[in-house]
Protein backbone atom coordinates (compact mmCIF):
# COMPACT_ATOMS: atom_id res chain seq x y z
CA UNK A 1 0.00 0.00 0.00
CA UNK A 2 1.25 3.38 -0.66
CA UNK A 3 1.91 6.20 1.67
CA UNK A 4 0.00 9.17 1.04
CA UNK A 5 1.42 12.35 2.26
CA UNK A 6 -0.22 12.55 5.68
CA UNK A 7 1.47 9.48 6.57
CA UNK A 8 4.68 10.48 5.66
CA UNK A 9 4.52 13.81 7.57
CA UNK A 10 3.62 11.37 10.86
CA UNK A 11 6.71 9.22 9.61
CA UNK A 12 8.66 12.42 9.52
CA UNK A 13 7.90 13.26 12.92
CA UNK A 14 8.04 9.95 14.17
CA UNK A 15 11.82 10.19 12.69
CA UNK A 16 12.47 13.43 14.80
CA UNK A 17 11.09 11.97 18.07
CA UNK A 18 13.78 8.85 18.18
CA UNK A 19 16.91 11.17 16.64
CA UNK A 20 15.64 13.43 19.67
CA UNK A 21 15.91 11.00 21.85
CA UNK A 22 19.13 9.38 20.68
CA UNK A 23 21.01 12.10 21.03
CA UNK A 24 20.16 12.98 24.78
CA UNK A 25 22.38 9.52 25.44
CA UNK A 26 25.48 11.79 25.70
CA UNK A 27 27.58 8.99 23.92
CA UNK A 28 31.21 11.19 23.60
CA UNK A 29 34.17 9.33 22.30
CA UNK A 30 36.01 8.61 24.56
CA UNK A 31 34.67 6.86 25.99
CA UNK A 32 31.64 6.30 24.38
CA UNK A 33 29.18 4.50 26.57
CA UNK A 34 26.85 3.67 23.34
CA UNK A 35 24.99 0.73 25.33
CA UNK A 36 22.28 2.70 26.33
CA UNK A 37 21.75 4.42 22.71
CA UNK A 38 21.89 0.91 21.50
CA UNK A 39 19.72 -0.87 24.25
CA UNK A 40 17.00 2.41 23.10
CA UNK A 41 17.13 1.39 19.78
CA UNK A 42 16.70 -2.49 20.74
CA UNK A 43 13.37 -1.54 22.67
CA UNK A 44 11.54 0.10 19.93
CA UNK A 45 12.08 -2.86 17.50
CA UNK A 46 11.14 -4.99 20.20
CA UNK A 47 8.26 -3.51 20.45
CA UNK A 48 7.09 -3.70 16.95
CA UNK A 49 7.67 -7.19 17.29
CA UNK A 50 11.39 -7.50 15.75
CA UNK A 51 12.53 -10.77 16.69
CA UNK A 52 16.48 -11.50 15.02
CA UNK A 53 18.40 -8.72 16.79
CA UNK A 54 21.56 -8.75 18.72
CA UNK A 55 23.30 -6.48 21.42
CA UNK A 56 26.90 -7.19 21.20
CA UNK A 57 28.97 -5.45 23.43
CA UNK A 58 32.79 -5.69 22.40
CA UNK A 59 34.29 -3.65 25.66
CA UNK A 60 31.94 -3.11 28.64
CA UNK A 61 29.20 -0.38 28.13
CA UNK A 62 30.26 -0.87 24.33
CA UNK A 63 27.31 -1.68 22.88
CA UNK A 64 26.94 -2.72 19.01
CA UNK A 65 23.20 -3.50 17.54
CA UNK A 66 22.24 -5.87 14.70
CA UNK A 67 18.83 -6.56 13.40
CA UNK A 68 17.62 -8.61 10.54
CA UNK A 69 14.72 -8.88 8.82
CA UNK A 70 14.44 -11.54 6.75
CA UNK A 71 14.08 -11.40 2.51
CA UNK A 72 13.28 -15.12 0.62
CA UNK A 73 16.95 -15.18 0.33
CA UNK A 74 17.24 -15.15 -3.19
CA UNK A 75 19.13 -12.13 -3.53
CA UNK A 76 22.31 -11.34 -0.89
CA UNK A 77 21.52 -8.91 1.77
CA UNK A 78 21.56 -4.76 2.60
CA UNK A 79 23.20 -3.24 5.25
CA UNK A 80 22.25 -0.04 6.53
CA UNK A 81 24.57 1.62 8.88
CA UNK A 82 25.27 4.43 11.41
CA UNK A 83 27.72 4.88 14.66
CA UNK A 84 26.41 6.05 17.48
CA UNK A 85 29.25 7.69 19.46
CA UNK A 86 30.11 11.43 18.73
CA UNK A 87 32.82 13.53 19.10
CA UNK A 88 33.39 16.03 22.38
CA UNK A 89 31.14 19.29 22.43
CA UNK A 90 32.22 22.40 24.21
CA UNK A 91 28.48 22.74 26.20
CA UNK A 92 29.63 26.92 26.70
CA UNK A 93 29.99 27.85 22.89
CA UNK A 94 26.26 25.94 21.95
CA UNK A 95 22.53 27.68 21.76
CA UNK A 96 21.22 24.43 23.01
CA UNK A 97 22.85 21.99 25.51
CA UNK A 98 24.49 19.62 23.10
CA UNK A 99 22.79 16.77 24.76
CA UNK A 100 19.41 18.52 25.04
CA UNK A 101 18.13 16.85 21.91
CA UNK A 102 15.98 19.97 21.71
CA UNK A 103 13.47 20.73 18.63
CA UNK A 104 13.34 24.14 18.12
CA UNK A 105 13.54 26.84 15.06
CA UNK A 106 12.80 23.60 12.68
CA UNK A 107 15.95 22.47 13.82
CA UNK A 108 16.83 19.39 15.67
CA UNK A 109 19.91 20.49 17.79
CA UNK A 110 22.75 18.43 19.46
CA UNK A 111 25.98 16.70 19.26
CA UNK A 112 25.30 13.54 16.85
CA UNK A 113 22.63 14.97 14.68
CA UNK A 114 24.31 14.93 11.65
CA UNK A 115 27.29 12.76 12.75
CA UNK A 116 25.66 10.18 12.73
CA UNK A 117 22.89 9.54 14.71
CA UNK A 118 20.41 10.81 12.09
CA UNK A 119 21.37 7.86 9.93
CA UNK A 120 20.20 5.60 13.03
CA UNK A 121 17.41 7.10 13.78
CA UNK A 122 16.22 7.23 9.47
CA UNK A 123 17.54 3.50 9.38
CA UNK A 124 15.36 2.46 12.26
CA UNK A 125 12.07 4.25 10.95
CA UNK A 126 12.85 2.51 7.35
CA UNK A 127 13.28 -0.96 9.11
CA UNK A 128 10.06 -0.37 11.04
CA UNK A 129 8.53 0.55 7.73
CA UNK A 130 9.49 -2.29 6.04
CA UNK A 131 7.68 -4.30 8.38
CA UNK A 132 4.94 -2.47 9.20
CA UNK A 133 3.90 -2.36 5.31
CA UNK A 134 5.21 -6.22 4.90
CA UNK A 135 7.32 -5.55 2.46
CA UNK A 136 8.08 -8.51 0.29
CA UNK A 137 11.69 -8.97 0.29
CA UNK A 138 14.07 -10.17 -1.90
CA UNK A 139 17.01 -9.52 0.44
CA UNK A 140 17.77 -9.56 4.02
CA UNK A 141 17.87 -5.71 5.55
CA UNK A 142 20.31 -5.54 8.18
CA UNK A 143 20.63 -2.26 10.18
CA UNK A 144 23.64 -2.12 12.04
CA UNK A 145 24.08 0.43 14.90
CA UNK A 146 27.63 0.72 15.97
CA UNK A 147 30.44 2.20 18.54
CA UNK A 148 33.69 3.53 18.04
CA UNK A 149 33.60 4.83 15.07
CA UNK A 150 35.22 8.32 15.64
CA UNK A 151 38.09 6.88 17.16
CA UNK A 152 39.80 3.69 15.79
CA UNK A 153 36.84 1.24 15.25
CA UNK A 154 38.41 -1.14 17.61
CA UNK A 155 35.13 -1.60 19.73
CA UNK A 156 32.80 -1.18 16.66
CA UNK A 157 33.03 -2.07 13.26
CA UNK A 158 36.75 -3.44 13.38
CA UNK A 159 35.55 -5.69 16.33
CA UNK A 160 32.19 -6.47 14.77
CA UNK A 161 33.84 -7.46 10.71
CA UNK A 162 36.81 -9.62 13.14
CA UNK A 163 33.88 -11.73 15.36
CA UNK A 164 30.92 -11.40 14.37
CA UNK A 165 31.17 -11.44 10.29
CA UNK A 166 28.22 -13.58 9.51
CA UNK A 167 25.84 -11.14 11.32
CA UNK A 168 26.68 -8.58 8.68
CA UNK A 169 27.95 -9.67 5.37
CA UNK A 170 25.69 -8.25 2.83
CA UNK A 171 26.11 -7.46 -1.25
CA UNK A 172 25.84 -4.08 -0.42
CA UNK A 173 25.90 -1.12 2.63
CA UNK A 174 24.81 2.47 3.04
CA UNK A 175 26.62 4.59 5.57
CA UNK A 176 27.73 8.30 5.75
CA UNK A 177 28.80 10.57 4.33
CA UNK A 178 26.82 11.43 1.14
CA UNK A 179 23.21 12.22 -0.58
CA UNK A 180 22.78 15.42 0.79
CA UNK A 181 22.49 18.49 -0.56
CA UNK A 182 25.64 20.34 -0.73
CA UNK A 183 24.98 22.98 -3.48
CA UNK A 184 28.21 23.59 -6.07
CA UNK A 185 28.62 26.75 -8.22
CA UNK A 186 24.79 26.79 -7.80
CA UNK A 187 23.75 23.40 -8.63
CA UNK A 188 22.08 21.56 -6.51
CA UNK A 189 24.64 18.89 -6.00
CA UNK A 190 24.21 15.70 -3.57
CA UNK A 191 27.89 14.00 -3.21
CA UNK A 192 27.32 9.84 -3.42
CA UNK A 193 30.49 8.84 -1.08
CA UNK A 194 31.89 5.97 -3.15
CA UNK A 195 35.58 6.72 -2.13
CA UNK A 196 38.02 7.56 0.99
CA UNK A 197 41.44 8.74 1.27
CA UNK A 198 44.12 6.74 3.32
CA UNK A 199 45.14 7.65 6.44
CA UNK A 200 48.88 7.86 6.70
CA UNK A 201 49.93 10.19 9.88
CA UNK A 202 53.97 10.97 9.92
CA UNK A 203 56.79 12.37 11.87
CA UNK A 204 59.07 14.69 10.84
CA UNK A 205 62.66 15.42 12.61
CA UNK A 206 65.06 17.89 12.91
CA UNK A 207 68.41 17.46 14.44
CA UNK A 208 70.90 20.29 14.88
CA UNK A 209 73.46 20.91 17.81
CA UNK A 210 72.47 21.59 21.35
CA UNK A 211 73.95 24.22 23.40
CA UNK A 212 72.91 26.64 25.62
CA UNK A 213 70.17 28.96 25.04
CA UNK A 214 72.11 32.21 25.67
CA UNK A 215 74.03 31.66 22.68
CA UNK A 216 72.25 31.34 19.79
CA UNK A 217 73.48 29.63 17.01
CA UNK A 218 72.52 28.63 13.59
CA UNK A 219 72.10 24.73 13.62
CA UNK A 220 68.66 24.77 15.85
CA UNK A 221 66.50 21.54 15.34
CA UNK A 222 63.50 23.62 16.26
CA UNK A 223 64.73 26.29 14.04
CA UNK A 224 65.14 23.86 11.38
CA UNK A 225 61.69 21.80 11.61
CA UNK A 226 59.66 25.37 12.09
CA UNK A 227 61.29 26.32 8.96
CA UNK A 228 60.49 23.52 7.40
CA UNK A 229 56.62 22.73 8.50
CA UNK A 230 56.15 26.81 7.49
CA UNK A 231 57.13 25.63 3.97
CA UNK A 232 54.70 23.43 4.08
CA UNK A 233 51.75 25.38 5.21
CA UNK A 234 48.27 24.98 4.38
CA UNK A 235 49.26 22.35 2.11
CA UNK A 236 49.05 24.46 -1.52
CA UNK A 237 52.41 23.35 -2.90
CA UNK A 238 51.28 19.76 -2.91
CA UNK A 239 51.23 18.20 -6.17
CA UNK A 240 47.81 17.46 -8.36
CA UNK A 241 46.46 14.22 -9.30
CA UNK A 242 43.29 13.59 -10.62
CA UNK A 243 41.85 9.96 -9.80
CA UNK A 244 38.79 8.49 -12.19
CA UNK A 245 36.27 9.87 -8.94
CA UNK A 246 37.30 13.52 -8.96
CA UNK A 247 37.38 13.50 -12.84
CA UNK A 248 33.79 12.09 -12.92
CA UNK A 249 32.80 14.61 -10.01
CA UNK A 250 34.67 17.69 -12.14
CA UNK A 251 33.06 16.77 -15.68
CA UNK A 252 29.61 16.50 -13.80
CA UNK A 253 29.40 19.67 -12.24
CA UNK A 254 31.19 21.01 -15.28
CA UNK A 255 28.66 20.15 -18.06
CA UNK A 256 25.73 22.00 -15.68
CA UNK A 257 27.22 25.20 -15.57
CA UNK A 258 27.62 27.69 -18.09
CA UNK A 259 30.30 27.65 -20.66
CA UNK A 260 33.06 29.80 -18.90
CA UNK A 261 32.40 28.62 -15.75
CA UNK A 262 32.32 25.37 -16.78
CA UNK A 263 35.75 25.59 -18.74
CA UNK A 264 37.26 26.88 -15.51
CA UNK A 265 36.37 24.13 -13.31
CA UNK A 266 37.89 21.71 -16.02
CA UNK A 267 40.68 23.68 -15.55
CA UNK A 268 41.12 21.22 -12.23
CA UNK A 269 41.96 18.60 -14.45
CA UNK A 270 44.98 19.85 -15.78
CA UNK A 271 48.11 19.77 -13.47
CA UNK A 272 49.48 23.02 -14.67
CA UNK A 273 45.88 24.89 -14.27
CA UNK A 274 44.42 22.98 -11.23
CA UNK A 275 46.78 25.52 -8.87
CA UNK A 276 45.29 28.60 -10.83
CA UNK A 277 41.99 27.49 -11.28
CA UNK A 278 42.04 26.81 -6.96
CA UNK A 279 43.64 29.56 -5.99
CA UNK A 280 40.20 31.51 -7.56
CA UNK A 281 37.61 29.52 -6.49
CA UNK A 282 35.98 30.63 -3.32
CA UNK A 283 37.54 29.97 -0.31
CA UNK A 284 34.98 27.56 1.28
CA UNK A 285 34.96 25.44 -2.02
CA UNK A 286 38.71 25.45 -2.42
CA UNK A 287 39.95 23.16 0.75
CA UNK A 288 37.02 20.00 -0.68
CA UNK A 289 38.64 20.42 -3.58
CA UNK A 290 42.25 20.23 -2.89
CA UNK A 291 41.20 17.40 -0.86
CA UNK A 292 39.83 16.11 -3.70
CA UNK A 293 42.84 15.91 -5.79
CA UNK A 294 45.81 15.89 -3.54
CA UNK A 295 47.31 13.92 -1.16
CA UNK A 296 47.20 16.56 1.69
CA UNK A 297 49.45 17.38 4.76
CA UNK A 298 48.48 19.05 8.08
CA UNK A 299 50.87 19.52 10.40
CA UNK A 300 49.19 19.15 14.10
CA UNK A 301 51.45 17.99 17.04
CA UNK A 302 54.64 19.30 18.02
CA UNK A 303 57.86 18.80 20.29
CA UNK A 304 60.98 19.66 21.47
CA UNK A 305 63.21 20.71 24.19
CA UNK A 306 63.38 19.93 28.37
CA UNK A 307 64.16 23.06 29.40
CA UNK A 308 63.76 27.25 28.29
CA UNK A 309 67.54 27.33 28.34
CA UNK A 310 68.94 24.45 26.81
CA UNK A 311 69.07 24.31 22.65
CA UNK A 312 67.53 20.56 22.29
CA UNK A 313 69.03 18.36 19.46
CA UNK A 314 66.25 17.23 17.91
CA UNK A 315 62.62 18.85 17.63
CA UNK A 316 59.51 16.60 15.95
CA UNK A 317 56.38 17.54 14.72
CA UNK A 318 53.14 14.83 13.68
CA UNK A 319 51.49 15.31 10.73
CA UNK A 320 48.15 14.14 9.67
CA UNK A 321 48.74 13.45 6.06
CA UNK A 322 45.79 11.81 3.57
CA UNK A 323 46.38 9.61 0.62
CA UNK A 324 44.67 9.67 -2.76
CA UNK A 325 43.09 6.33 -3.51
CA UNK A 326 46.32 4.15 -5.69
CA UNK A 327 49.03 6.75 -3.61
CA UNK A 328 51.63 4.83 -1.20
CA UNK A 329 52.83 6.34 2.12
CA UNK A 330 56.15 6.74 0.03
CA UNK A 331 54.93 9.02 -2.68
CA UNK A 332 52.99 11.27 -0.17
CA UNK A 333 56.86 11.21 1.82
CA UNK A 334 58.60 12.35 -1.33
CA UNK A 335 56.25 15.04 -2.58
CA UNK A 336 56.53 16.47 1.64
CA UNK A 337 60.09 15.83 1.49
CA UNK A 338 60.31 18.30 -1.77
CA UNK A 339 58.18 21.04 -0.07
CA UNK A 340 59.96 20.75 2.82
CA UNK A 341 63.54 21.15 2.23
CA UNK A 342 66.29 18.47 3.42
CA UNK A 343 66.63 19.49 6.83
CA UNK A 344 64.10 16.77 7.91
CA UNK A 345 63.27 13.67 7.53
CA UNK A 346 60.32 11.86 7.87
CA UNK A 347 58.56 8.15 9.20
CA UNK A 348 55.12 7.18 9.14
CA UNK A 349 53.18 6.47 12.63
CA UNK A 350 50.30 4.92 10.95
CA UNK A 351 49.20 4.09 7.65
CA UNK A 352 45.19 2.85 6.74
CA UNK A 353 44.67 2.59 2.77
CA UNK A 354 42.01 3.94 1.20
CA UNK A 355 38.96 2.77 -0.34
CA UNK A 356 36.88 2.84 -3.50
CA UNK A 357 34.01 1.52 -4.82
CA UNK A 358 32.75 0.70 -8.21
CA UNK A 359 29.96 3.59 -9.26
CA UNK A 360 28.68 1.67 -11.88
CA UNK A 361 26.45 -0.76 -9.79
CA UNK A 362 22.26 -0.86 -10.58
CA UNK A 363 22.20 0.57 -6.47
CA UNK A 364 24.35 3.73 -7.46
CA UNK A 365 21.91 4.12 -10.31
CA UNK A 366 19.00 3.62 -8.27
CA UNK A 367 20.50 6.25 -5.78
CA UNK A 368 20.86 8.61 -8.56
CA UNK A 369 17.51 8.29 -9.91
CA UNK A 370 15.60 8.37 -6.27
CA UNK A 371 17.28 11.86 -5.29
CA UNK A 372 15.80 13.06 -8.94
CA UNK A 373 12.59 11.85 -8.16
CA UNK A 374 12.20 13.60 -4.95
CA UNK A 375 14.24 16.73 -6.18
CA UNK A 376 13.90 17.00 -10.32
CA UNK A 377 16.86 20.01 -10.15
CA UNK A 378 19.22 17.28 -8.24
CA UNK A 379 22.73 16.44 -9.39
CA UNK A 380 23.68 13.13 -8.02
CA UNK A 381 27.67 12.79 -8.40
CA UNK A 382 30.19 9.80 -7.22
CA UNK A 383 32.46 11.69 -4.02
CA UNK A 384 35.44 10.81 -2.32
CA UNK A 385 35.69 11.77 1.43
CA UNK A 386 39.01 13.02 2.90
CA UNK A 387 37.72 11.21 6.49
CA UNK A 388 38.09 7.76 7.25
CA UNK A 389 34.59 5.98 8.25
CA UNK A 390 33.10 2.56 8.84
CA UNK A 391 33.00 2.05 4.85
CA UNK A 392 36.78 0.36 4.96
CA UNK A 393 35.82 -2.09 7.54
CA UNK A 394 32.57 -3.14 5.70
CA UNK A 395 35.06 -3.35 2.66
CA UNK A 396 36.46 -5.96 4.32
CA UNK A 397 34.15 -8.45 3.94
CA UNK A 398 33.71 -7.81 0.50
CA UNK A 399 30.52 -5.60 0.67
CA UNK A 400 30.84 -2.20 -2.01
CA UNK A 401 29.48 0.58 0.55
CA UNK A 402 28.13 4.21 -0.56
CA UNK A 403 28.02 6.69 1.87
CA UNK A 404 24.27 7.82 1.66
CA UNK A 405 22.18 9.69 4.49
CA UNK A 406 19.97 11.88 2.37
CA UNK A 407 19.18 15.11 3.55
CA UNK A 408 18.04 18.28 2.46
CA UNK A 409 19.56 21.02 4.21
CA UNK A 410 18.58 24.63 3.18
CA UNK A 411 20.86 27.01 1.54
CA UNK A 412 23.79 28.16 3.89
CA UNK A 413 23.55 25.49 6.20
CA UNK A 414 27.18 24.57 6.55
CA UNK A 415 27.30 21.15 6.79
CA UNK A 416 30.61 20.30 7.45
CA UNK A 417 31.36 23.48 9.46
CA UNK A 418 28.58 22.05 11.45
CA UNK A 419 29.67 18.59 12.05
CA UNK A 420 32.75 18.34 14.67
CA UNK A 421 31.64 22.31 15.17
CA UNK A 422 29.70 24.19 17.52
CA UNK A 423 25.45 24.24 17.60
CA UNK A 424 25.51 20.74 15.31
CA UNK A 425 21.85 20.58 14.22
CA UNK A 426 19.62 19.45 11.32
CA UNK A 427 16.54 20.72 9.75
CA UNK A 428 13.48 18.69 10.30
CA UNK A 429 12.28 19.16 6.84
CA UNK A 430 15.67 17.29 6.19
CA UNK A 431 15.09 14.41 8.24
CA UNK A 432 11.22 14.82 6.66
CA UNK A 433 13.12 14.26 2.61
CA UNK A 434 16.06 11.99 3.96
CA UNK A 435 13.41 8.94 5.69
CA UNK A 436 11.29 9.36 2.22
CA UNK A 437 14.23 9.33 -0.55
CA UNK A 438 15.88 6.04 2.20
CA UNK A 439 12.37 4.03 2.25
CA UNK A 440 12.21 4.00 -1.48
CA UNK A 441 15.83 2.96 -2.35
CA UNK A 442 15.20 0.24 0.48
CA UNK A 443 11.75 -1.11 -1.36
CA UNK A 444 12.94 -0.89 -4.90
CA UNK A 445 16.35 -1.70 -4.20
CA UNK A 446 15.29 -4.63 -1.72
CA UNK A 447 11.69 -6.27 -3.22
ZN1 LIG B 1 30.68 10.05 11.58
Amino acid sequence: MELDDRQWSQIGDETVEHLARLIRFDTTNPPGNETPAALYLKQVFEREGFEEMQLLESAPRRGNLIVRLRGDGSKRPLLLSAHLDVVPAEPEHWTYPPFSGAVAEGMVWGRGTLDMKHMAAMSLMVLLLAKRQGLPLKRDLIFAAVADEEMAFDYGSRWLVENHPDLLRAEYALSELGGMLSPMAGRRVYPIQVAEKGVCWLRMRAHGQAGHGAVPHEDNAVVHLARALARIGDGRRMPIHVTPVAATYIRTLAATLPRAQGLLLRGLLSHRLAPLVLRRLPREQRGDLRALLCNTVTPTRLQAGVKTNVIPCEAEAELDCRLLPGQMPEDAMREILAIAGPAVELGPLKVSPGVEFDSHTELFELLKRTLVAHDPAALPVPYMVAAATDARQWARLGMTVYGFTPGQPPEGHQVMRLIHGHDERIPVSSLHFGVRVLYDVVREFCC
